[in-house]
């Protein structure tokens, strides 16, 4: 495949821009090569700078569960462009929304936009605090919830890519307040409550996590950390970022039937223009400013282009409800198409899957947490990534990522990934 012209634009943006990206896992440091340039995207193909094709499977790390550039969104934001791009002042729009949220997922009593999952998930875990007077949070090793400082201890996505131990920059003072446990491990849990009891304010967890690797909770995982929260009045937090709209209408909550008290969305609640969401429960969100003084704010939030992509992609879920079913029985077919692939090769491996949330470890033990995530062979994975990246398969490049996959895919599609997996496994 020619990358010529992605390989020209890498080196000019290196001049400008620090590692010629502006998020770290985009540089393919883990799996080398060239960062592919992206022009354009429509359905289930994104377009290159050199006009390669390829079969997306990452859409923009989840929000594009209908595909790209879908067309209600794109003319929606194009028409309420003409009605100006922000105001910083409330809108009609921004009711209909949370009321649309609200009529979706479980346990939203209010919520309130911002602008990231980071900041989703860094104010929730201030409301925590201020909710609770406690100062410590627990998450689990190779969860990520963005990159403010109390979350970039023993984190996944790029900081596990690039295995960075320590983040320069955050403080010793913050990071104390940061406990961990392994993700699955809810005797460590219990352990660390026991040690820091009436000290914690938050528990928070992506409850499919999808930043090393996807990885399922364990049955009775999320159950004890739910039943551990309410007895010690700790505040549960399901960061909902990858999951939420994706593995049903209702998010992990609904799939799994589990209650959260506060939930954070992201980049899907605005159709991937940059957005995101904390709500949850009256009695907690009754302390955001301006009901209480714990102080979250934001001049773009609530921004009136970023909103109506949202609306028309939830809406469009909402009425639509037959896309979880098709994604579904899309997802299981890669998943027994993989199999029969992988079993052929010989090479050791684990599918993790859950509905269109699907990843695979080159190892010949179960992955169920940070650790086994770690030892498996994930050099493997890399060199696979750039095979099939020449067959147009646009993989996460890296394992310690979770696939996505969109409506917008076809069976062809999935048939294609798999042949290609095929072949690539050949020539490992
Ligand atoms: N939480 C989770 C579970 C995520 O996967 C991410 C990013 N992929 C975030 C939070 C942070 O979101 P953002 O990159 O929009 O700040």
């Amino acid at each position: 495949m020619n990358i010529d012209r992605s390989k020209e634009l890498f080196n000019r943006a290196q001049a400008s821009i620090p590692g010629g990206v502006n998020s770290p896992v985009r540089a393919f440091k883990s799996v080398g090569g060239t960062p592919i340039f992206l022009k354009k995207a429509k359905g289930a193909y994104l377009y290159d700078a050199d006009g390669n094709r390829y079969i997306d499977y990452i859409n923009s790390w989840g929000p594009m569960i209908l595909g790209h550039a879908f067309e209600p969104v794109v003319k929606a934001i194009q028409e309420i462009a003409e009605d100006s791009t922000s105001f910083g002042a409330p809108t009609e729009l921004e009711i209909e929304m949370a009321e649309l949220i609200k009529s979706m997922v479980p346990n939203v009593d209010l919520i309130r936009m911002v602008s990231s999952g980071t900041e989703a998930c860094m104010s929730a875990i201030r409301l925590a605090r201020g909710y609770t007077g406690r100062n410590k949070i627990l998450k689990f090793e190779g969860c990520y919830h963005g990159h403010a400082d109390s979350f970039l201890v023993k984190a996944g996505s790029g900081v596990a890519t690039f295995n960075i131990q320590t983040v320069p920059g955050v403080t010793a003072g913050v990071a104390n307040d940061t406990l961990t446990a392994p993700y699955n491990d809810i005797d460590a849990v219990k352990q660390q409550v026991d040690q820091h009891k009436g000290e914690i304010a938050a528990i928070i967890v992506e409850p499919v996590a999808g930043n090393m690797g996807c990885i399922l909770p364990q049955p009775g995982f999320l159950e004890g950390l739910r039943q551990l929260c309410t007895q010690e009045g700790i505040v549960f937090i399901f960061d909902e970022v990858m999951t939420g709209f994706r593995l049903a209408k209702g998010g992990a909550q609904e799939r799994l039937g589990i209650d959260a008290d506060l939930v954070t969305y992201g980049k899907v609640i605005g159709a991937g223009m940059p957005v995101g969401a904390f709500g949850g429960k009256l009695e907690i969100m009754n302390h955001i400013a301006p009901l209480g003084n714990v102080y979250q704010a934001g001049t773009l939030s609530g921004n009136p282009l970023a909103m109506i992509a949202g609306f028309t992609l939830l809406t469009h879920l909402k009425n639509n409800p037959t896309v979880y079913k098709e994604l579904e029985e899309k997802g299981t077919y890669l998943e027994k198409g993989l199999h029969n692939v992988l079993k052929a090769s010989g090479i050791p491996y684990v599918i993790n899957h859950l509905g269109s949330m699907i990843s695979i470890h080159f190892s010949n033990k179960p992955v169920i947490d940070f650790a086994s995530a770690s030892t498996a062979k994930n050099n493997l994975f890399n060199t696979l990534f750039h095979k099939m990246l020449d067959r147009g398969i646009y993989l996460p490049p890296s394992a310690f990522e979770s696939w996505f996959l969109s409506n917008a895919l076809t069976y062809e599609d999935l048939d294609k990934t798999i042949e290609a997996l095929d072949e690539s496994l050949k020539e490992l």
